[in-house]
């Protein structure tokens, strides 16, 4: 390790370490609303690159572009649809990605070698007012080592990168959770390409909505995906994840069954009482979002071999929990 990385509350001189260090070229760890970020001046390719490698991530998945206000964004994209305007409007600052014809200000490092570019602005504040400081947009990943759970808090965040960068601005617990959703336009046509806060029952009001197969099927090897963050194994803890498809009773006898004969299980339910192999991960889709990767990080601390998660709902904000947990699962889920 080459030193200790600071970690600092969010308030007025830790947002003004944080834009100097940007302004420097070096990345920062800052919060938002769904998961903490990794973040380089979007502009500057060298800050970007280290983004890449820091978190060991592949080349050809590209990053969310952060901006603070509307004026951002005409630069950085040739066009914006009408529909773009709306859904901006409504759900801007907040967990809703938008894919836009990118300019040329955007480099491929940023946009993984597309034609695209990926835009958000967040709701926190500590984001927004990082952001501002800098007067550049932000480009920034989950704040994990790639293929690890997105970090939730600042410790999650300690815990991957100590000494890999300079500095952490801790605002507390997300408070969605998940990444964002990320939408793209066609044919007048909404198309979630992950799924995350803002759900397709809420963007069904703006347009006809469409989520795409890669959400909740498997790519083929070679498929080309049209998320590319969609192709890689994600989120995973050390123990093997498994996705049981039944609840209730079903559930916990079919877990409790098998924490009689194997070592170090650990079964996820959905609003279960915490005693012998059990946690809960929450009764609604919503607690079960900010619970998580918390989770999926907590049985790695305590040395679990098995995950066993009890089916999410396929709705609401459930159909983000669900595509995390298929990848955390490699797509293995149990019929019981
Ligand atoms: P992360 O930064 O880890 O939340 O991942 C961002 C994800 O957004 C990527 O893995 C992609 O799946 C998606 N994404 C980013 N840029 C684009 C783009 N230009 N086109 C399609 N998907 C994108
Ligand atoms: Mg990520």
């Amino acid at each position: 390790m080459d030193y200790e990385t600071k970690v600092l509350p969010f308030d007025r001189e830790s947002v003004a370490e944080a834009a100097e260090l940007l302004a420097n070229r070096r990345i920062v760890a800052i919060p938002t609303e769904t998961v903490y970020g990794l973040a380089a001046n979007a502009l500057d390719d060298w800050g970007v690159k280290n983004i890449f490698r820091v978190k060991g991530r592949p080349q050809d998945n590209p990053l969310i572009v952060h901006i603070a206000s509307m004026k951002m964004l005409p630069p950085l994209v040739r066009e914006i649809p009408e529909i773009a305007n709306q859904l901006a409007e409504r759900f801007w600052g907040g967990p809703l990605t938008m894919i836009f014809p990118k300019s040329d200000l955007i480099s491929d490092t940023v946009s993984g070698g597309l034609d695209t570019v990926a835009i958000r602005m967040p709701e926190s504040e500590a984001a927004l007012a990082i952001i501002k400081k800098c007067g550049f947009p932000l480009a920034a990943p989950s704040a994990n080592l790639s293929g690890k759970p997105s970090p939730t808090t600042a410790m999650h965040v300690y815990e991957d990168l100590n000494g890999k960068i300079p500095l952490i601005i801790d605002g507390g617990e997300c408070s969605v959770g998940v990444e964002s959703t990320v939408i793209c336009f066609k044919d007048g046509k909404i198309r979630i390409l992950r799924p995350g806060g803002i759900t397709a029952e809420m963007l069904s009001k703006f347009a006809e909505v469409e989520v795409d197969r890669a959400v909740t099927v498997q790519p083929a090897k070679d498929e080309r995906v049209l998320s590319p963050g969609m192709k890689y194994k994600h989120y995973s803890p050390k123990a093997d994840v498994y996705i049981i498809n039944a609840h209730g009773a079903r559930f916990t006898d079919y877990c409790a069954k098998r924490a009689r004969f194997e070592q170090n299980l650990v079964a996820l339910g959905a609003g279960v009482p915490e005693e012998g192999c059990f946690m809960d991960y929450g009764a609604t889709p919503e607690i079960q979002a900010r619970r998580l990767f918390s989770l999926l990080r907590k049985a790695d601390e305590i040395g679990a071999k098995t995950v066993l998660v009890e089916i999410p709902e396929k709705s609401g904000v459930g159909l983000a929990v669900y595509n995390r947990l298929l990848r955390a699962a490699a797509f293995r889920i149990v019929e019981v």
